[in-house]
């Protein structure tokens, strides 16, 4: 029997509802693929506030490093709202990320044919679905570089700059296409060569890597033009890899075209194989505590858990084709329901361990 340790950060809001269905399909699926996993919950966000004065406590961070791996709900909600910048309950989400090195976050965006009709683009566009996995760069460029105020030409002024090293650009390239040879072995790599330097470097160095991958078709395209592509033609991307700003603004567009928030999973990954799985949507405080959130985005990353972090790829499989025919059989909770009869997260939990 394979064993692993996993932390759990349930955070605020929905954040326990959801990791707590999560923490329900791994064990179902666990007991069906001989894996045995131990959870052991720690305080992060508002609830840590709450217990100990700090969004993001020593023993949280020693517990995740000494985790295999790291569910995550979400945090933040009205109640911390006026706290001053360092003390919100979302800083303990960057402190997380950086104390695990993680540098990489996997954000697929992907149209289930049974959510068409959720989909905001014209039903011909999305006709052959799409499925997007974009690998963004998460702990380098302008949202790390130097930053500050300054006295210029018309006065006061504030810069942010952008800087990547080789090294950097090199392995989330290299995360990128070992991505595409599990996929559809095609890489779209974004940047901005025409005007930036940053990212002139960042070309050439994914075509250097990209000679060590022979079996993967590699391009490049510049972050306007994709930006559109994204809602003209979905379906011509496979794995995308760009950097963290440039990143950021296309895993949120690519997500709002598959038209459900409360279905798209995520995976930050480091140097190890631990790494830290989390949806995409926030604590969602208007619904917490009443039992109707959708589940499936955390559910989700505990499949890519399993995959990235586990290489438990049957186990992870088998949550994604449950998913698939639950949804098919025309389940949906609220958020996807349109006023139609809704599952609550603990019945589309269940369903979901009866399908596995
Ligand atoms: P949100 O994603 O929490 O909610 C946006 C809308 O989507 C809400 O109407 C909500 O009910 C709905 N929604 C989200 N997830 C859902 C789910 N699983 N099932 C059904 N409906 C769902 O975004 P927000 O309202 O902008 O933020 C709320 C709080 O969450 C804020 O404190 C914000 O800072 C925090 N937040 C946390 C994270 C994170 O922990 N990673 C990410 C984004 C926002």
């Amino acid at each position: 029997m394979r064993k692993y340790n996993i932390g759990l950060l349930r955070g605020d809001g929905i954040g326990p509802e959801i990791v707590d269905s999560a923490v329900r399909v791994l064990q179902a699926v666990g007991e069906k693929y001989d894996i045995q996993f131990t959870f052991t919950p720690y305080l992060i966000g508002g609830a840590a506030i709450d217990a100990c004065g700090k969004p993001l406590p020593e023993e949280t961070v020693k517990g995740c490093l000494g985790s295999d791996s790291v569910l995550l709900g979400a945090v933040g909600g009205p109640k911390w709202d006026t706290l001053p910048g360092n003390l919100r309950p979302e800083k303990a989400l960057l402190g997380i990320r950086e104390a695990m090195g993680l540098f990489t976050n996997l954000r697929p965006a992907k149209l289930y044919p049974a959510l068409k009709d959720e989909c905001p683009l014209r039903a011909d566009i999305v006709a052959n679905g799409f499925d997007i996995m974009i690998v963004r760069e998460l702990t380098g460029g302008i949202y790390f570089g130097q930053r500050g105020y300054r006295q210029g030409k018309y006065g006061e002024e504030a810069f942010d700059t952008e800087s990547y090293s080789r090294m950097e650009i090199e392995r989330i390239a290299r995360v990128a296409f070992e991505s595409a040879r599990k996929r559809r072995k095609k890489v779209i790599s974004i940047d901005k060569a025409n005007v930036l330097e940053t990212s002139r470097l960042w070309r050439k160095t994914v075509h250097e890597i990209a000679e060590e991958y022979p079996d993967v078709e590699v391009s490049d395209m510049l972050v306007d033009n994709a930006a559109m592509q994204l809602v003209r033609n979905p379906s011509q991307f496979d794995v995308v890899v760009t950097s963290n700003m440039f990143g950021d603004i296309l895993s949120d567009e690519a997500s709002q075209i598959t038209g459900s928030i409360g279905m798209l999973p995520s995976a930050s990954l480091g140097d190890t194989s631990r790494g830290l799985y989390e949806p995409i949507h926030g604590s969602a405080p208007d619904i917490a505590g009443q039992n109707k959130a959708n589940p499936i985005a955390t559910i989700l990353s505990a499949a890519m858990m399993l995959l990235y972090s586990f290489n438990e790829t049957q186990a992870a499989e088998s949550i994604v084709a449950a998913v698939d025919t639950v949804l098919n059989e025309g389940y949906r909770t609220a958020d996807l329901a349109r006023g139609g009869a809704a599952l609550s997260t603990t019945e589309m939990t269940d369903k979901i361990i009866q399908r596995l």
